[in-house]
């Protein structure tokens, strides 16, 4: 059988290494050293955002915006079901109450038309995620959020280097998170970023980035000895994650480049087949551009998701359906959510198919996945 192709491999570069010995010679490990003020500059310089804190994962970052956001319970914050765990539970841990809302069926991101049903007078936020790296609905989000005067923070972890026109995705709302984990485009292992685009918000956020105490405001000359003056929790990572992801930022364009190549190319097989109706694949609006985090499909039925997965998987490559949706997990039933919260959710989620998509991966490889499929779903009949 021909070699397997896996979903997923984490992107390496040849940089990171001369980066992990600066670190060693330097013997300063802890955090928020040089290192890290440099992929700040970097990320805020590329992206014309006022203020990044970088952070030990998108979790994290998701984590310092709620607490920032001094949420209670009572609060009520508007999150897509179809989404990671970290998108709800970030925001649950201050006590407020998750609302699911429902998604657009053509990009798999929240219908902001859906959002508008469930804003109530207890509403304070509401968490648009960029699935896949395709920009969402955000004019209209904001335009809700102005309305009814919310908060409105981006679950950017798959959207670095993604924008809408010329905005970055994450630097469009008050706040923004991106994720560094080793399944996303570029990454530190684990790591994150919170993006302070508001720059009222940004005070308050660093101190309690620096677990709560005003540190950099000492190293700014601003304070002569620091002390503890907010709630805050240690939410940096390492120099050593921060060298390694200096590096990794530092091929942004060429990780690009690369997944473009190969992101055409699974288009170039299937969206011709699109027409014969077993599958759809996302509709990009124009003005946004991807970072090809990743390449998927929506089947006709469940059964022809499970069908084209397992015929893959005969052949040695895997590919994932999305995400179990939050509002049907053991979570969420436990918080008393039912399958009738958010019907298109439900509907697609399973039929939601994740082919392989990664930097190591050569145009015969997606030659053969797309070959895969037309195989499986009779194409070309
Ligand atoms: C990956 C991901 C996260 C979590 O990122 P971590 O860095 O692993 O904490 C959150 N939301 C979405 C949409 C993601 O894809």
């Amino acid at each position: 059988m021909a070699d397997p192709i896996t979903f997923n491999r984490p992107y390496v570069t040849d940089t990171e290494r001369g980066y992990l010995e600066e670190v060693l010679a330097s013997r300063r490990f802890a955090g928020n050293g040089p290192f890290t003020q440099r992929v700040h500059r970097l990320l805020e310089e590329r992206f014309g955002i006022p203020h990044v804190l970088l952070t030990h994962s998108c979790t994290g970052a998701l984590e310092l915006a709620a607490l920032r956001l001094e949420l209670e319970p009572g609060d009520e914050v508007i999150v897509p079901s179809y989404t990671f765990a970290a998108t709800a539970s970030a925001f649950l841990r201050t006590g407020a109450s998750i609302v699911f809302c429902d998604v657009d069926p053509t990009t798999m991101n929240l219908d902001p038309a859906d959002v508008a049903t469930r804003i109530t007078e207890r509403t304070r936020a509401v968490v648009p995620v960029h699935y896949g790296g395709i920009g969402a609905r955000m004019d209209e989000i904001l335009a809700l959020a102005d309305e009814h005067d919310l908060h409105v923070v981006e679950d950017a972890a798959q959207g670095l280097g993604a924008s809408i026109g010329d905005q970055g995705l994450g630097s469009i709302a008050g706040m923004g998170a991106v994720s560094f984990h080793e399944t996303k485009n570029l990454h530190a292992g684990l790591g994150g970023a919170l993006f302070v685009n508001d720059t009222d918000l940004f005070d308050r956020a660093e101190d309690m980035w620096e677990r709560g105490t005003n540190r950099t405001k000492m190293f700014k000359g601003l304070v002569d000895k620091y002390t503890w003056v907010e709630q805050g929790s240690s939410f940096y990572p390492s120099e050593l994650q921060a060298a390694f992801l200096l590096a990794q930022l530092e091929h942004l364009d060429e990780n690009l480049a690369e997944r473009h190549v190969l992101y055409d190319r699974y288009d170039s097989h299937l969206r011709p087949l699109e027409a014969q109706g077993r599958f759809a694949l996302p509709r990009i609006p124009p003005d946004r551009h991807l970072n090809w985090h990743s390449y998927f499909l929506i089947a006709e039925s469940i059964d022809d998701a499970d069908l084209i997965r397992e015929g893959l998987g005969a052949r040695g490559i895997q590919a994932f359906i999305g995400y179990v949706p939050l509002h049907s997990s053991p979570m969420g039933r436990k918080l008393g959510f039912t399958p009738d919260d958010v019907p298109i959710t439900e509907e697609l989620a399973p039929r939601v198919l994740r082919l392989p998509f990664h930097n190591d991966l050569t145009i015969d490889d997606v030659d053969r996945v797309a070959a895969a499929i037309v195989d499986l779903t009779g194409g070309g009949r």
